[in-house]
């Protein structure tokens, strides 16, 4: 592949490899997809599943006991951080702004509790059935015995992760008694290999970037027919893990009596790494809302791989290193090169843009979410309102949007050490005295 060309054929890859921030709009969002193989059945497959095995989560992870074993997050409304962030940065914002919450979720404090922890349990379903020891109207309460982890322990689950991953899923699969290896990356922080091997995780770490550890964790894991990759560049059950959140938030919309139609549209801004988390949860919000959700993501500028790759039609085929960038950011959850396999597939022409986001805006707004709302999120979890800023001036032109809801995605923070937030926190305000 020739950069030279890439760049006379796509004019918005030459800004790419000059690290500029950008807003690509995809030209095929709304066509017809009939290459689409997922659907909404898949979806409400998946949805039932966490449901079979809700009361075995209630009692092995008894913080989950008051939801019944369901793994939810709230949908909360941003008066201070909209009329905060919107006056810092010059813009207008009609209409109300959320935040969702995955940064609360259970068990990993980030998104990767839907989709990880949902293809664990899909694997331990499949193997307690296999050995007969498990059919579906059972209580799944009775997978916490001891002759099911006896069982588990015959297996492997393995995992590539930039780190949070890596954490619901080595959390969840210790915890049924699978053999969990999980194979991070070097830029992965300490305390979340750390949290990992204090449970029984066998924790590899590789010099360099996160498609080697996820192709080193592939290859091995090839050689042992016992062992389980969770495939974090291709899973369609993580996807689909990552997706029942929409048929969650249809209902919190509803209960908290937040309208979609086109008259109030629904705009969602996700932070995009692989594109699996935000991808899933986008398929999930068309299917179950309809025409009038609009999904923006948001990528740091240093790797803008799923914006390349849906660009240029090359989705997994092309990565930020073959454009000369060095993948290195701030938001080490998104620190990833090459998209997934089914991310740019799956959303041709279900997304409607992207955004990319220089890092230090993440640290600012990190800080300013504990200054006015007195949350502690991680770096990453903040693009999303990168993307918000950035879709603004388009949006005005393109919706009605006095009545808009708009809701960042706020992807982790509950398992983040204080000292990394006091971190993030110190850096973020830095960077806003420089700003005035
Ligand atoms: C993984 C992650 C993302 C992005 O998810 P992908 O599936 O890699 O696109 C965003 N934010 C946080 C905090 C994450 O851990």
């Amino acid at each position: 592949m020739d950069v030279a060309e890439l760049t006379a054929k796509y004019p918005l890859v030459k800004d790419l490899a000059a690290l500029k921030e950008i807003l690509w709009l995809n030209p095929d969002y709304g066509k017809d997809d009939p290459d689409l193989t997922l659907t909404q059945a898949d979806l409400f497959d998946a949805s039932a599943r966490f449901e079979r095995f809700a009361p075995y989560m209630a009692v092995a992870f008894p913080e989950t006991a008051a939801t019944n074993g369901i793994l939810e997050s709230p949908l909360r409304r941003l008066n201070a951080m909209q009329a905060h962030v919107t006056k810092r940065e010059g813009y207008d914002l009609p209409g109300a702004l959320y935040l969702k919450a995955d940064n609360e979720l259970p068990i990993s404090g980030s998104i990767k509790s839907r989709g990880g922890i949902y293809e664990v349990l899909k694997i331990a379903e499949k193997v307690a059935m296999d050995h007969n020891m498990l059919v579906y109207g059972d209580n799944y309460a009775k997978l916490n015995e001891p002759a099911y982890h006896d069982l588990f322990s015959q297996y492997g689950i393995a995992v590539g992760s930039t780190g949070n991953l890596g954490l619901s899923i080595g959390i969840v699969a210790a915890k049924l008694g699978f053999n969990t290896t999980v194979h991070m990356s070097m830029d992965a922080k300490q305390w979340k290999k750390d949290t990992l091997r204090s449970v029984g995780v066998n924790v590899v770490e590789y010099d360099g970037s996160f498609t080697k550890a996820i192709t080193t964790g592939r290859e091995l894991a090839a050689k042992d027919p016992s062992v389980f990759f969770i495939d974090d560049e291709g899973s369609k059950d993580l996807f689909l893990g990552y997706g029942v959140s929409a048929i969650r938030l249809q209902k919190q919309l509803r209960d908290q009596n937040i309208p979609v139609d086109e008259d109030h549209p629904l705009f969602v801004y996700l932070p995009a790494g692989v594109g699996g988390s935000p991808g899933g949860t986008t398929f999930g919000l068309k299917k179950i809302l309809g025409p009038n959700v609009h999904a923006i993501f948001a990528e740091p500028t240093h790797v803008p791989s799923v914006v390349l790759g849906m660009m240029t039609g090359m989705n997994d085929g092309i990565s930020v290193y073959d454009i000369g960038l060095d993948g290195l950011t701030e938001a080490d959850g998104l620190a990833v090169g090459r998209p997934s396999r089914l991310a740019g597939r799956v959303l041709k022409t279900l997304l409607m843009g992207i955004a990319t986001f220089d890092d230090d805006r993440v640290m600012e707004y990190t800080a300013e979410m504990m200054d006015t709302e007195h949350m502690n999120l991680e770096p990453s979890a903040t693009a999303g309102f990168a993307a918000m800023a950035e879709s603004q001036a388009y949006l005005s032109d393109h919706f009605n949007m006095a009545n808009a809801t708009h809701i960042v995605w706020a992807t982790g923070g509950m398992l983040v050490p204080q000292y990394e937030h006091d971190r993030n926190y110190k850096i973020g305000k830095a960077l806003l005295d420089q700003g005035k």
